[in-house]
C-alpha cells in the first residue's frame, strides 16, 4: 500500500470530557486532513494510569461522533503499546541517549528542575530514565500557524524524562513512537504543546523518526485569560445542539461566516467548512472562549 500523503490524528488524554480547547483542536485537525482529502486517526493516549477517569475514552469518542468528526481505521490505545516503548528505548539506551538518573525532584529544584547532570546523593530503586540533550542542543522548526520556532532544549528544558520513576511512560516517548508507527505526517494540536515539539524532534532525530509537519492551534482561555482547561458554564459542549457549537469553534478559529446551508446540521456545517478552512486566519494568540460569535472574525495577530 503506498504511504499516506496526509495522515492526521486527534489523541486526546482520557482525563474527563472532551472540552471546548480539545474539541477546537480536533475540529481543526479534521478539517485539514479531510481538505487535503487524507486520513484523520483518533489515538487515546491512556499511559497514565492515575489520571485517567473511568469511561472518558468512551465519552470522548462519542463527543466526537456526535459532532460528526468521523475517524478513519480503529482507534490506538497507548496501554497496548508497552512493547513499542520498550524497543524506543531500548535503542536510545543502546546508543548511550539514555540513562539512568538517580535524581530526586528537591535534587533538581536549585535548577529550576532542569537537568543537566546527575546530583543524587543516594541510588533509588527506582530511577527514571531520560534523554541525554547536549551541551547547545538547538531545535528549529517550522510551524504552519505560529511560523519559525526556536528552542534551545539544554537550557529550556535539559535532560527530559522518557519513562517515569513510577515506571509510567513519559508522553513524550509515546507519542513519538507512536505518531512513527501510525504513519502520522500532520500534527495539529493545541498550542499549549508547542513547546514540547523541539523534544519531539530530537527523539525523532535520535530514534531516525521522520519528523511530521505540525500546526498549532489557539488555546481557548476562560474569562480570567488562562487556559480554559474544561468545560465551562460559558461554553458547555453538549451534544444537543452541536451545530451551535461548531459555529462558535469555527469563529474561535479567525474563519468567516459561512451560508445559511451550513446551518441545517453538523453533516452541512462540515461539508461547507472543509473547502472554507484557511489555516492562514487562524489567530496564533489564545482567544477567549467568550469571544465567538457568530458575526465575530477575530483578526490574524500580526
Ligand atoms: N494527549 C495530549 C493531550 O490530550 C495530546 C497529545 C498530542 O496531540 O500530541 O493534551
Amino acid at each position: 500500500m503506498p504511504e499516506a500523503r496526509y495522515r492526521g490524528r486527534f489523541a486526546p488524554s482520557p482525563t474527563g470530557e472532551l472540552h471546548p480547547g480539545s474539541l477546537l483542536a480536533a475540529l481543526g485537525s479534521w478539517l485539514l486532513a479531510r481538505q487535503a482529502n487524507g486520513e484523520w486517526r483518533v489515538r487515546i493516549e491512556d499511559v497514565d494510569p492515575p489520571r485517567e477517569v473511568a469511561g472518558a475514552a468512551q465519552g470522548q469518542l462519542q463527543t466526537l461522533a456526535a459532532f460528526g468528526l468521523h475517524h478513519d481505521g480503529a482507534v490506538e490505545y497507548q496501554s497496548r503499546r508497552d512493547h513499542r516503548y520498550q524497543a524506543a528505548l531500548e535503542q536510545l539506551q543502546a546508543t548511550g541517549l539514555a540513562f539512568e538518573c538517580h535524581c530526586s525532584r528537591s535534587e533538581l529544584a536549585a535548577a529550576n528542575g532542569i537537568h543537566r547532570r546527575c546530583v543524587a546523593t543516594f541510588r533509588r530503586p527506582d530511577p527514571a530514565i531520560r534523554l541525554r540533550v547536549p551541551d547547545g542542543c538547538t531545535i528549529t522548526f517550522d510551524d504552519a500557524v505560529h511560523g519559525r520556532i526556536t528552542q534551545r532544549v539544554d537550557v529550556e528544558v535539559g535532560d527530559f524524562v522518557l519513562r517515569r520513576s513510577d515506571g509510567l511512560w513519559a508522553y513524550q516517548l509515546a507519542v513519538v513512537v507512536d505518531d512513527a508507527d501510525q504513519g502520522i505526517t500532520d500534527v495539529v494540536r493545541g498550542a499549549d504543546l508547542l513547546d514540547s515539539t523541539p523534544r519531539q524532534i530530537l527523539l525523532q532525530r535520535a530514534l531516525q523518526l521522520p519528523t511530521p509537519r505540525h500546526a498549532h492551534l489557539p488555546l481557548l482561555l476562560g474569562a480570567d485569560g488562562r487556559k480554559l482547561s474544561k468545560s465551562d458554564a460559558a461554553f458547555p459542549v453538549g451534544v444537543a445542539d452541536p451545530v451551535a457549537t461548531l459555529h462558535r469553534l469555527w469563529s474561535l478559529l479567525g474563519q468567516p461566516v459561512l451560508p445559511a446551508a451550513a446551518q441545517r446540521s453538523a453533516a452541512a456545517f462540515l461539508h461547507a467548512a472543509i473547502p472554507a478552512f484557511q489555516l492562514e486566519r487562524v489567530p496564533t494568540d489564545g482567544v477567549p472562549a467568550s469571544a465567538a460569535t457568530h458575526n465575530a472574525n477575530p483578526a490574524r495577530h500580526a
